[in-house]
């Protein structure tokens, strides 16, 4: 099916192609979601279809509030709750174990739900307005650049759903952070908005899950959020420059432009003292200079802390030399 895709503001109208089972770009404070009632099992095949997503990679369902938690999952223990009181509505996505009511499409077979209350007004009037969750993973196609305005997601998915809720660009710019339970520890999945240290001022040490064969999420994956130019990331800019001198060369940074590389090929993302701001900036810019049609895409890599952290991790992925 093609459709002439819409973008607006128009809550009821988005509501509308959702009642019908149709699928819906939402705006979040992390990226663009593509959204689905979680009980239509046709509407979330549409979600896989849109975004070529293989079916083995499960949804984030998206609640309208938290007593929802306690009807998806079937096992809130004590550090969720703390959690859940500390960080709903916000970029946390939490892992708990699944009711059957929730049609294992949603969560590729996998025994536990991941659940996330966002934090955007125009996401959140939304969701209340319907009697189902959304089924919403990010709005672009499977592996590429994650959207973070309307714009984005009608360059990338244009054609392919009916209407696009335009709520801005999104604040806090990269996925959520996903955590899970093990043995009574909390496991953080996926690095994202929220960091490490501030999960741990709520319920003490977490742990990183470091093992890659045990892919339980595709942000997990070693490829993934990557442009279509190549991209390089490296501490040391000056040597990436020397090595590919005579190429095309976009050049991604921090606090300052190089002077090695004219001006108008950098984008300087932010200040290193205010990573959040670089982390809402980010996407866009990946978007700019991957339609720019660079050679190489060079970008510098952050202090290993704060949200740096989960910037490198995100750059980590997306770079492919
Ligand atoms: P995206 O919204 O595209 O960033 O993808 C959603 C993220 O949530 C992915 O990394 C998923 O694997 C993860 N996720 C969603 N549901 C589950 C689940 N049931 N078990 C483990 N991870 C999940
Ligand atoms: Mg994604």
């Amino acid at each position: 099916m093609i459709f002439n895709t819409e973008t607006g503001t128009d809550i009821l109208l988005a509501k509308h192609y959702l009642d019908k089972e149709d699928i819906v770009a939402i705006p979040t404070e992390t990226v663009y979601g593509l959204a689905a009632n979680i009980f239509s099992e046709p509407a979330i095949k549409k979600v896989y279809s849109a975004k070529k997503r293989p079916a083995t990679n499960p949804l984030i369902i998206h609640i309208a509030n938290k007593e929802w938690i306690y009807e998806l999952a079937e096992d809130v223990n004590e550090q969720a709750k703390l959690l859940i009181d500390n960080f709903m509505p916000g970029p946390l996505t939490i892992l708990l174990p699944k009711k059957k009511l929730i049609p294992d499409m949603v969560t590729s077979g996998l025994p536990n739900v991941a659940i996330r209350l966002p934090a955007h007004p125009i996401a959140n009037n939304l969701l209340k307005q319907l009697d189902y969750p959304l089924a919403a993973p990010s709005a672009n196609p499977f592996g590429y650049i994650s959207p973070t305005t309307a714009q984005h997601v009608y360059d990338q998915m244009g054609g392919k759903i009916p209407y696009i809720l335009d709520g801005g660009k999104c604040k806090a710019g990269i996925e959520s952070t996903i955590i899970g339970f093990k043995e009574h520890e909390t496991v953080v999945y996926r690095l994202g908005s929220i960091t490490i240290a501030e999960l741990e001022a709520v319920v003490g040490k977490v742990i990183l899950n470091s093992n890659t064969k045990d892919i339980v999420a595709p942000g997990m994956l070693k490829k993934h959020y990557s442009p279509r130019t190549p991209l390089l990331l490296t501490q040391n800019i000056e040597d990436a420059l020397t090595q590919y001198t005579g190429k095309k060369i976009g050049l991604l940074t921090y606090d300052s432009y190089s002077q090695l590389l004219p001006y108008e090929h950098q984008i300087i993302l932010g200040e290193t003292k205010n990573m959040s701001l670089i982390a809402h900036n980010l996407y866009s810019a990946m978007h700019i200079m991957d339609a720019a049609g660079y050679d190489i895409i060079i970008v510098k890599r952050l202090p290993d802390e704060g949200i740096g952290r989960s910037i490198n991790d995100r750059l980590n992925r997306a770079s492919s030399l």
